[in-house]
Formats: structure tokens, sequence, C-alpha cells
């Protein structure tokens, strides 16, 4: 049996022409052996997906998930199994009950293979940040496949499963999707159920697919959308579907850092564009302000979400009879470094005497970058930027600087701080070093557009 490469619909042909244990025994061994080079996946769930198997009989055969696998990232919480997050401190953590996204993909007879590699707690964006191991971008392994999803869009690009799930809080769908050449979708803040993600910042966090085709990105999202009761955040989802007649970019997606190779293949597609649709240059003046007002509500959010992690609640618990001890040792062995230097920023930020000067400013310039967002929607109907300012880099080059680690979200942030669904496309390859590098664009939309995203992508020509 071949399984490299293949979509949604080719996987559930072999399982339904096939017996699906055998495909299963098969497809695990491929996986093992293929996630060698790419080390994607923090570890396989084959238990819970020969369980699953055996219960394919009770689900409905007409489902176009039935028997397809997917991989998950390592911070949504699938019921029986180990959720670490990427850190020490979840170490042997159990997850008690399936999250939202995990029960709908359930219902359809999906098949959960495994949990992706992370920055820990999804804080980065080279997936170096994992306690236990960098991911390879599967384009060329000396290089990171982007973060913090890291290992969901590795598994993907590499061909080794159809699907898999993130989540996005400044970027981490985004741009290793970018960086593996995939499609990954950043859906409306408020439209995906939080239920069972580990929470990292929570009126940023949202929950997106991953997949090679953009059809399979469609039933992925089509599914996991809509209102949960279980998180008072989500709505109900009504599609919007508009005619795309003007597209803006921002004059600002030129400057920031962009590499000459980035906007090559961004020039090149805006040339390509030019025949069907008006192409305006706009002004997102705010765009400059995003990565520091990101970096001041992400902090003080990773702050109070990261404090229930005192060694008691959860996980990894430091050994001795005094309280104080063990709340201090068990973070302080827990955790590392980039997750502590957040935790003390966001401490920081909220404190008494700053919170006004820091927190509460960030909160005033987050609404100027999403007026401003909003302003541009009405001259424009979609908005495209590079989704990273770089091509893929290589593992170790910005580890050692937080800050040139950080620029990599300059594009990505000012979305989540707007609400705002993108998806980022492969829009071509830039070779380096004899290697073809894979380059991601994004497309913004307004509030509930994502359909709208689809359609253009799919009027070009890409399915
Ligand atoms: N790379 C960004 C960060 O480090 C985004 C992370 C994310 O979206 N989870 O914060």
């Amino acid at each position: 049996m071949e399984f490299k490469n293949l979509t949604i619909e080719e996987f559930k042909k072999l399982v339904l022409e096939n017996d699906p244990r055998k495909v299963y025994e098969e497809y695990f061994n491929f996986l093992k052996k293929e996630d060698e080079r790419i080390k994607g996946f923090l570890f396989f769930t084959e238990e819970l997906a020969f369980k699953d198997i055996e219960d394919l009989k009770n689900k409905d055969k007409e489902s176009p998930l039935w028997g397809v696998p997917i991989a998950i990232k390592d911070n949504i919480l699938v019921k029986g199994v180990r959720c670490t997050a990427g850190s020490k401190i979840l170490e042997n953590y159990f997850a008690p009950y399936d999250a939202t996204v995990i029960k709908k993909l359930k219902e359809k007879g999906v098949i959960i293979i495994g949990k992706t590699n992370l920055d820990e707690f999804a804080m980065g964006s080279s997936t170096e940040n994992s306690a236990y191991f960098s991911t390879l971008n599967p384009f060329d392994e000396t290089r990171v496949p982007g973060g913090s999803s890291g290992g969901s869009a590795a598994v993907v690009g590499g061909g080794l499963v159809p699907i898999a799930l993130g989540s996005d809080t400044g970027g981490s769908i985004r741009q290793p999707a970018s960086f593996c050449g995939v499609y990954g979708l950043k859906p409306t803040y408020s439209s995906v159920s939080r239920y069972g993600l580990i929470a990292m910042a929570s009126s940023l966090d949202v929950i997106g697919p991953f997949a090679r085709s953009l059809k399979d990105l469609k039933l992925i999202f089509r599914l996991i959308r809509g209102k949960d009761s279980k998180d008072s955040t989500t709505q109900d989802y009504k599609e919007i579907i508009k005619e795309v007649k003007k597209i803006g970019v921002p004059e600002e997606a030129f400057g920031l850092g962009v590499e000459d190779k980035v906007k090559e293949i961004f020039e090149n597609f805006l040339n390509n564009l030019k025949n069907h649709y008006e192409i305006k240059k706009i002004s997102l003046p705010s765009l400059p302000y995003a990565l520091p007002t990101y970096q001041l509500v992400m902090t003080a959010e990773v702050s109070s979400n990261l404090a229930r992690y005192d060694g008691i609640k959860y996980g990894f618990s430091y050994k001795t009879d005094n309280l104080l001890e063990k709340y201090l040792m068990s973070r302080e062995l827990g955790f590392g470094d980039e997750v502590k230097r957040r935790i003390l920023l966001g401490t920081f930020v909220l404190s008494h005497g700053y919170y006004e000067a820091y927190y509460l400013k960030a909160q005033k310039v987050r609404r100027f970058i999403f007026n401003d967002f909003q302003r541009a929607f009405k001259e424009v109907d979609l908005i495209l930027m590079p989704t990273s300012p770089t091509l893929p880099f290589k593992l170790g080059e910005k580890t050692e600087d937080p800050l040139a680690m950080y620029l990599s979200d300059v594009f990505t942030v000012p979305v989540n701080l707007a609400y705002l669904p993108a998806i980022s496309f492969n829009a071509g390859f830039s070779e380096v070093e004899g290697k073809k590098l894979p380059v991601g664009i994004q497309i913004i939309a307004n509030l509930f557009e994502e359909e709208t995203i689809f359609k253009f992508l799919e009027n070009l020509g890409f399915n």
C-alpha cells in the first residue's frame, strides 16, 4: 500500500476497500519510518487508533472522514492520551476528556494517529522550544519547520498524513504552514471552540487545520467550527461569501524586514492577479505596532493562564514538605527558558504602577489595529501579505536571539489582535543551497469570511 501524499478521499478509499486493521498496521509502520527523518510526532496513539478502528463499524460510512487519519498538536486534549504541551511540566499528564474539536472529529469516524511536536506551551516560531526535541523541515532537514505547530505542519508537508490540527495565537498555524508548503487556516476568533485546548493567551488562541489540499482544509474547518456551550466566547457560524473584486496590499508589507526572495514570489503572485482583480495599495499604519502590542497582551495572558501549573493541580510536582518550595521548584524545573521569560514579562506588565502604562495601553492599541483593518475592509475585499518575512531558517539560527525569533511573527500577529481569519497557502519555491524552500502568502479577510477566501483561491485554480 502506498501512503505518501494521500488526500482525505484517497485514504478513505483505501480503508473502504481493505481490512481497516491491516491498512493501519501497515500505515503505522510507514509513519514510524518516515517520521525518523523529520521528527514531527512526539508520540503515536496506536492503542487509541486501533480501538477507534474497531468502532468504525458503528460510524456512518457516508462521512467523507470515515477511517481517515489525523495528527493532533500536543496542546489539544484527547481523552486518555498524554498531553504535554511540549513541556516537561506536563510530561505525565493524561487528558481526562476530549476537546470539543476532537469529539467532533471522532463522531465522523476520524482516526487520531498521534500527537505532534510544538514549542513549549505554543511559545515560539521554530519548534526548537519544545522540551523534547526539534522537528525538522521536510524540504530541508537543516532548517526549522516553523512554529509553534511545527510538528503538525511538517507531517502534513512531508506527506505523512493528509490533515492535522494546530493552534494559532500569533501565527502558529500560518507561519509553519508557509515553511512546510501546505495550507494553514487561522479561523476567525470565536468560530472554533477552545474547550480542551491548553490555554496560552485566551483572547488570541484559536484552533485550525493544516492540509495539502484546499478541499481537505475546507472539510475540516466546516466540521470543527460553530457554537459550543463549553466555550462561552464561541458564536454560531454564519457563512459569508463575498464576491472579490478589490485586493488590498499594505505598503508596510514590503518593509518590516522582508527578504528579497519572499518579496519576489509575493510580487509575482500579485502580477498574475492584476488581469482579474483591482490591486489597491493600502496603508495599515498600525502594523508596525502590532508586534509590541502582541508581546504585552500575550505575555499578560500567559502569566495568568500558566499560574495554574503550581506543582499541585497538574503534572510535575517537586517532592518536598515545604509548600512554597513545592510551588517554586515545580515551576523552576518544569518550565523552559522561553516560558519563564514570558511569565516574567507578563507579570511585570500587569503589576501595580505599570498596568496602565503597558497592559491598558496595549489594549487601546489593539482596538486601533482592529479599526485599521475595518477601515481597510471598507475599501477592499481581501488583504494580501507575505506570511513570514523570511524563508525557513536554519536550526539554531535564532535560538540565542529571542527578538530575532519574535520578528518572524510580524505579519501574523496583527491578524490575531484583530480577531480576523487568514489562510497561508504555498505561492512557490525559492532555491537555496540546492534545496527548494516553500514560500507562503497570507490572505486575510474580514470576520467570518473564511469561505470568501476559499472561493477566491478556487477561482484562481487552487484545489
Ligand atoms: N510565534 C508566536 C509566539 O511565539 C506565535 C505563537 C502562537 O501562535 N502560538 O508567540
